[in-house]
């Protein structure tokens, strides 16, 4: 095992490879807070990667409902559950969430899938995972909309309307594909080395030529986003789109786009981009980068199960309404400041967030130019001074692709056509 930084768990880990980076990393934020569980993402994928024989269980992209949703069936539960039987008691994280991009949330304390597997039996394969059975794939929004009720007891629900800051009866969508992990757990497995990163862009590719159908990515991936298609025994996963994200799709003109499952949000919950990377691991300071402003600046985006290991490069803005010790074991412990930020944003951020699914085209830089004040008021108690500032989003190029504004334009429907569409 190699020693390596990682910068989401503030501290350095055991890693079967020795560290190495991508020049720009692919990466993504999703706001949880405006996924309506519509399945466009979903099936945008499906029609374009998965659609053929054998492919039927394969959803690389898919949105389950939280908590007892899975695809696979209880993924992440059985996850934590070896990795609570490797280290009992001992997963739990310490320090601060501070200004340190080295340590954004503090410590963890715990031992990751890497660390667990050593922990456990030395000499078998390098990570902690399991395979799921084969009807643990066959539903892939299984417990559909099914809330926690009151005081977590499941069908109990409330008779009254919820209240902020946290619902009684609550569920949340969790929309999902693979992370392009910067240490991944299915690389890391693989015993024919058929799986890579690519150095321009940190995508996560499985080469089917070399795969010879171990399945031991499908263990290890401890989101369970690499699949084994049984007609040709071999394993796929995820490929991030690389032709629209090389700008060598047709519909791109030669520049990068964002993912099938990004550019089909009705709910605009999905930004995808690439950063640059440190050679330490970390993220090169871009203050003006939208990604990079949501996860190192305004900290309201955070890693999907950190304590994992993998540094998954999806982001997620936590569901406000979601009681919050569930959203730490999932988020971390940045989960109080990301969801005080997004319920309360200051002038910036309520101009970033505007920037979600305006165009197609991967953002680079984003400016601000400000606008007049149009609101000034009180909400959930507090002040609040709206401004309609623009916002305004570049290229790779620094082209200028598209300027949007903070207030919405509102759009009336005339009285002939009240009740129709
Ligand atoms: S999410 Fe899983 S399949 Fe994707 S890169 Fe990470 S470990 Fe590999
Ligand atoms: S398309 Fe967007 S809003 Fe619809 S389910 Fe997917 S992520 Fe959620």
């Amino acid at each position: 095992m190699n020693k390596v930084l990682n910068w989401q768990l503030g501290r350095e880990m055991d890693y079967p490879y020795g560290a190495c980076y991508p020049d720009r990393q692919f990466a993504f934020v999703f706001n949880i807070n405006r996924c309506i569980g519509c399945q466009s993402c979903t099936m945008a994928c499906k029609s374009t990667w998965t659609f053929s024989k054998g492919q039927e269980h394969m959803w690389w992209a898919n949105v389950e409902t939280k908590p007892y949703g899975g695809y696979p069936q209880f993924w992440d539960v059985k996850t934590l559950a070896l990795m609570e039987q490797a280290n009992p008691g001992g997963q739990t994280w310490g320090g601060e969430p501070g200004d340190d991009a080295r340590a954004p949330y503090g410590r963890y304390d715990g031992i990751t899938v890497f660390e667990a597997r050593q922990a456990l039996e030395p000499t078998s394969s390098r990570v902690l995972g399991y395979l799921p059975a084969d009807e643990e794939w066959n539903a892939p929004n299984i417990y559909e909309d099914n809330p926690v009720g009151k005081r977590g007891v499941r069908g109990e629900l409330g008779g009254t309307g919820e209240q902020l800051p946290t619902h009684q009866s609550w569920f949340f969508y969790l929309a999902r594909i693979c992370n392009h992990c910067s240490y991944p757990a299915c690389l890391a497995a693989c015993p024919r080395q058929a799986i890579y990163k690519r150095p321009e862009d940190g995508i996560v590719l499985l080469d089917q030529s070399e795969c010879r159908g171990y399945r031991k990515c499908v263990e290890a991936c401890p989101y369970k986003k690499t699949m084994y298609r049984g007609n040709t025994r071999v394993s796929e996963k995820c490929i991030a789109c690389y032709p629209r994200v090389e700008g060598s799709d047709p519909e791109s003109g030669g520049q990068p786009l964002e993912t099938r499952c990004m550019t089909a949000c009705i709910g605009q919950i999905r930004m995808q981009g690439l950063l640059r990377m440190n050679e330490d691991g970390t993220w090169k300071e871009d203050r003006q980068n939208p990604i990079y402003y949501m996860v190192h600046v305004a900290k309201v985006a955070l890693p999907l199960y950190p304590q994992f290991g993998t540094s998954p490069n999806g982001f997620y803005i936590p569901p406000r309404w979601v009681p919050r010790a569930f959203l730490r074991q999932m988020f971390g412990p940045g989960v109080d400041q990301a969801v005080e930020r997004y319920v309360s944003p200051d002038r910036e951020l309520r101009a970033v967030l505007q920037l979600f699914r305006r165009s197609n085209l991967i953002i680079y830089r984003y400016e601000i130019e400000e606008g007049p004040k149009v609101y000034e008021g009180t909400l959930h108690g507090r002040p609040v001074t709206l401004y309609n500032d623009t916002v305004i989003a570049f290229g790779r190029d620094d082209q200028e692709i598209f300027r949007t504004t903070v207030e919405e334009p509102v759009h009336v429907r005339p009285g002939i056509h009240a009740n129709s569409i």
